[in-house]
């Protein structure tokens, strides 16, 4: 059993000889996804997109609760609408796929694979809203998009990805800026609550913004290979869209006026940050609130005890699941019980029960959790009560654990020596001052390849000058290297 352990853990790179390597083995070893025959797209395979199922039935929760409904709008989306936004344009045009021809013959009109959908968005809206009685329009799609990404990889970076795009009409600015808002604590609390992954909210700079917004938000965390990846934006698009759409509505003094719009997304991206933010070398450790199995019991001991041992580990499985757990049994006799331990911690199961005809004997299951692989022995009328504190136990540390992680992984520079130091040599998010110019913004990332991440709503500290210039800081900014 020993070896067959041994040479089982060794298929997985381990984190700290290649991080790549090991996010790549592990997302296949679990059977999370298979390369698809077309360049950057992947197939999400079932124990991955029920975690993406989850995250959806969560948030759409919490859209709904906040006054927002699901539509669908099409996939194709007509040239002409891309140049009604100029900025919008600009920054998607490089990504987009084109539809020239169908059904035989060429298009008049080339169509684009939506890569986001303000425009169609905007396009309806300007036939729906007629006057202040029509807002706030509140509507979200879940959705594909296609992005023709230069560089891929699973999850964090994909061409073709799923997300959900909410997209809002407002009659003032006061009231589109909440609800940008309103949508990046969603987010946050979600992230950090069902994912257990601690984000940094903040706003963008401009050089790092939407296309055609006027204000970025976003949400950033920390891989354990020290770069940082934005889990999620929410944008303030003021009147861009609204002009170039002629988004107007008749307001209560009779006047015509312009719209305020928002939107706001999260992505299938989200799974890979699971990954990187909590795997291990023995391969994925996942929250339990989004674990689509939170518990996998394993029988153990000679053949001549599994007369008794199986249904007693039946039992634990049936009463569990009334306890509103989703729990496994593997009572496979073909496969070794240390093989089983690997193959489970492998896919990040956070509960592992082992009962054997001694623990029978005893009236107990022991507990394995995968977070810590800490084993604890409990009464076998203790262990729908214990699973479930455990859970919650598990959930709580894994954020905690994170959370640490992030602290002990952040620095703050006076000048632009250290900020390299620190990106290069400790990896990890680099707080400095920054005076508001893109030249000295861009010097960063020529010095280190580290971009600005964010401007952080509540820095741990307040640098004086820019990291660059020298000149009086006007904002304290996140710098990192980043997926
Ligand atoms: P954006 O519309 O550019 O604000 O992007 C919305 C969200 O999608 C952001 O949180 C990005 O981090 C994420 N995202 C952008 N490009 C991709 C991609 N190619 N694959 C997966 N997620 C992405």
């Amino acid at each position: 059993m020993a070896k067959e352990n041994k040479s089982f853990v060794k298929e997985i790179t381990p984190q700290s000889e290649d991080f790549s390597r090991w996010y790549l083995d592990v997302i296949q070893k679990a059977d999370w996804m298979d390369y698809a025959p077309v360049r950057g797209c992947i197939v999400f395979k079932p124990d991955a997109y029920e975690i993406w199922e989850r995250c959806q039935q969560e948030l759409d929760r919490e859209f709904k609760r906040t006054g927002h409904r699901n539509a669908y709008f099409p996939l194709f989306i007509p040239e002409s609408f891309f140049e009604k936004e100029k900025e919008h344009v600009e920054g998607f045009n490089p990504e987009l796929p084109w539809v020239t021809e169908a059904g035989g013959d060429i298009l008049e009109e080339r169509l684009a694979v939506r890569p986001t959908s303000e425009t169609m968005f905007g396009h309806m809206y300007a036939q729906w809203i007629q006057s202040y009685r029509d807002l706030p329009v509140l509507l979200n799609q879940w959705a594909n998009v296609v992005r023709w990404e230069k560089r891929t990889l699973p999850f964090l970076r994909t061409s073709e990805f799923l997300w959900q795009e909410g997209h809002t009409a407002h009659a003032t600015e006061d009231e589109a800026r909440a609800e940008t808002m309103q949508m990046l604590e969603i987010y946050a609390n979600f992230v950090e609550s069902f994912l257990a992954i601690p984000v940094i909210r903040g706003q963008k700079t401009p050089s790092e913004k939407f296309a055609g917004a006027v204000d970025t938000y976003s949400l950033e965390s920390l891989m354990k290979d020290g770069k940082a990846l934005q889990t999620a934006t929410s944008h303030y698009l003021g009147q861009n869209f609204a002009k170039g759409f002629d988004i107007q509505y008749l307001d209560k003094d009779n006047q015509r006026k312009y719209v305020y719009t928002t939107s706001w997304g999260i992505t299938t991206r989200l799974l890979g940050a699971i990954v990187m933010v909590h795997g291990d070398d023995r391969g994925l450790v996942i929250p339990p609130k989004v674990a689509p199995t939170q518990v996998v019991v394993i029988p153990i001991g000679p053949a001549k005890t599994r007369e008794t041992v199986v249904p007693a580990a039946e039992q634990i499985v049936a009463s569990l699941q009334s306890a509103g757990v989703r729990v496994n049994i593997d009572a496979r006799e073909d496969v070794s019980p240390g093989w089983k331990f690997n193959e489970y911690e492998m896919r990040g199961i956070p509960i592992r029960i082992e009962i054997g005809p001694r623990d029978l004997e005893n009236g107990q299951a022991v507990l394995v959790r995968r977070d810590t692989g800490e084993k604890l022995p409990v009464p076998l009328t203790q262990v729908d009560e214990t699973v479930n504190e455990l859970l919650a136990t598990i959930q709580a540390d894994m954020f905690q654990a994170a959370k640490n992680r992030m602290h002990e992984h952040s620095y703050v520079a006076d000048d632009l020596a250290a900020l390299v130091n620190y990106i290069q040599n400790e990896r990890g998010l680099v707080l400095a001052g920054w005076c508001g110019d893109d030249a000295c913004e861009r010097a960063v990332k020529d010095a280190c390849s580290a971009t600005s991440r964010n401007i952080p709503f509540d820095p741990p500290a307040q640098p004086k000058h820019c990291v660059t210039c020298g000149k009086p800081a006007q904002y304290a900014v996140w710098f990192a290297k980043a997926y």
